[in-house]
């Protein structure tokens, strides 16, 4: 068995190489529960079978009073308390600007290029990718049902939900569906293409 030993050192080699192309996990920043060791808090919320999102920390914190004085009735109850504006009821819907960036409305944090939105007709803003990084993904498990909220990695407010697999011809597979009132729209990109 001279081949074995060989076999493994490749697999082992391949294994490290996989782990290096690997990105490293997006976390805006530890959360209380990162000093207990624990793997990460996101995985702590499929356990528990909630959403996590309400007990990361995010690099803006801002208390409820700050909030209801900055934002909109609107706005509070959708980015701050993870509510959904009806169906066709934004602007935004059907804004297909050419060039520009959409904004967190909570915070003014730059989350989608014009260029990553497109026509889903679901009644919401569809975007098939996100500014990298701008964009944090959690486990819901409200309702019963399990979806994947984002949020605004900068201040954490609520944008809507991400689906994937739905079959829509753009370059992701996935729908990030968002609630126009969490965005704002910026014509100059401030966003550096870093692909371009
Ligand atoms: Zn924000």
């Amino acid at each position: 068995m001279r081949f074995l030993p060989t076999v493994v050192r490749s697999f082992y080699a391949f294994s490290n190489a996989t782990f290096r192309v690997a990105p490293p996990p997006l976390r805006p920043a530890l959360g209380p529960t990162a000093k207990l060791g624990l793997p990460s808090i996101p995985f702590l919320g499929a356990f528990f079978g909630t959403s996590s999102s309400n007990n990361m920390t995010y690099p803006l914190q801002k208390g409820k009073d700050e909030w209801q004085a900055q934002l909109s009735p609107e706005q509070f109850r959708i980015l701050r308390e993870k509510g959904t504006e009806a169906p066709y009821s934004s602007d935004f819907d059907k804004h297909m600007p050419s060039e520009g960036v959409y904004t967190c409305a909570g915070c003014e944090a730059p989350l989608y290029k014009a260029n990553h939105k497109f026509k889903s007709g679901c009644g919401w803003p569809a975007f098939f990718d996100a500014v990298p990084g701008a964009v944090t993904r959690h486990v819901d498990r409200t309702f019963g049902m399990e979806r994947t909220e984002i949020v605004c990695s900068n201040c954490g407010g609520h944008l809507g939900h991400v689906f994937k697999g739905e079959g829509y011809p753009t370059p992701t597979d996935e729908r990030h569906c968002v609630n126009g009132v969490s965005l704002n729209f910026n014509k100059n990109d401030p966003v550096k293409d870093s692909k371009a």
